[in-house]
């Protein structure tokens, strides 16, 4: 699965990016065209879709530069992996999932179906999926090792993890992020339902964004005009290829043990326009 990129050192492919390591300790985030559905990965690919969001990943960094730095170096990248890799500075990573969610749905919605909180955040009752929620909250979560789900913990076991200083820095960024994000997303028709950024240190142990920031594959996106509390929100990028696999016309069991079929290439083909849509819609700019 990894490339071979000279002067590059493969160090780890998660299910859609892989990481090299570069020149003066540096790192390469390489982003595939790999795209997931339901848990599984899918085949083919979507043309475009790691330069997109790597474009969209650079465009939020700007936009989000007065709130806080990040780790973003330069993109100027091999041949190989040009437009969908970033050369980026090498942080110490906080071993936190920063979630926000302004809406609730996924894991939050099953949290408070059976407690009426999540991550130890006591919501009013009543709520349905897809609502919005009185104000934006704070629900980290640990990562989880490939093939695992990332698991929803309270502030104060972040606070036991990396002391209460770091916990409450991180807690007001992502929230500071997600203020921004969701204004901008909201005055172009679409919802920001929730988001994970991750963020480390540098040696001088300035907090700095990492890894994707506000891309379909960290976030929920949702078009406004369709949004409908009490049911499950249509996904900006992926419901396109989620209604055909739910469809009898894929002749896949949701249920069953074998993987999706292949994508049609029609399936793959308006995906990737509702990629470059998300991309051009958010940054007023032409893919
Ligand atoms: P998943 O596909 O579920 O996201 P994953 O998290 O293992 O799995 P990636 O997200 O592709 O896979 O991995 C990127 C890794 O790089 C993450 O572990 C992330 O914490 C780390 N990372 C991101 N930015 C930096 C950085 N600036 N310095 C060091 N590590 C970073
Ligand atoms: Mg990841």
């Amino acid at each position: 699965m990894p490339l071979d990129i000279p002067g590059a050192t493969h160090l780890h492919s998660g299910k859609v990016r892989d990481l090299y390591e570069v020149a003066d300790g540096r790192l390469l985030m390489v982003a595939s065209d790999r795209i997931s559905a339901f848990d599984h990965a899918l085949e083919p690919g979507i043309p475009d879709k790691g330069e997109i969001l790597t474009r969209m990943s650079l465009w939020w960094f700007d936009q989000l530069a007065d709130l806080v730095p990040n780790h973003v170096v330069s993109t100027d990248v091999p041949e190989v992996v040009r437009g969908r890799a970033l050369v980026v500075e090498k942080l110490d990573m906080f071993p936190v999932e920063c979630v926000v969610r302004g809406y609730l749905t996924g894991s939050g919605l099953l949290d408070y179906q059976a407690t009426g909180e999540v991550c130890g955040v006591p919501l009013p009752t009543g709520l349905v999926d897809g609502d919005r929620l009185p104000e934006p909250i704070f629900t980290p979560a640990t990562k989880a090792d490939l093939g695992e789900h990332d698991e929803n913990v309270s502030f104060e076991q972040v606070v036991d993890t990396i002391g209460a200083e770091s916990a409450t820095a991180l807690r007001d960024l992502t929230l500071q992020v997600y203020a921004r994000a969701e204004q901008v997303a909201r005055e172009r028709g679409i919802i920001l339902a929730d988001t994970k950024l991750e963020f480390g240190t540098r040696a001088d142990g300035t907090i700095v964004l990492g890894d994707e920031v506000l891309t379909p594959d960290s976030s929920r996106f949702w078009p406004a005009d369709d949004w409908e509390p009490g049911r499950a929100q249509a996904s900006f990028d992926k419901q396109i290829v989620r209604n055909w696999l739910l469809s009898p016309e894929s002749g896949w069991d949701r249920a069953g043990d074998a993987a999706p079929p292949t994508l049609p290439a029609e399936i793959v083909e308006r995906t990737r326009d509702r990629y470059v849509q998300a991309f051009e819609t958010l940054s007023g700019e032409t893919f």
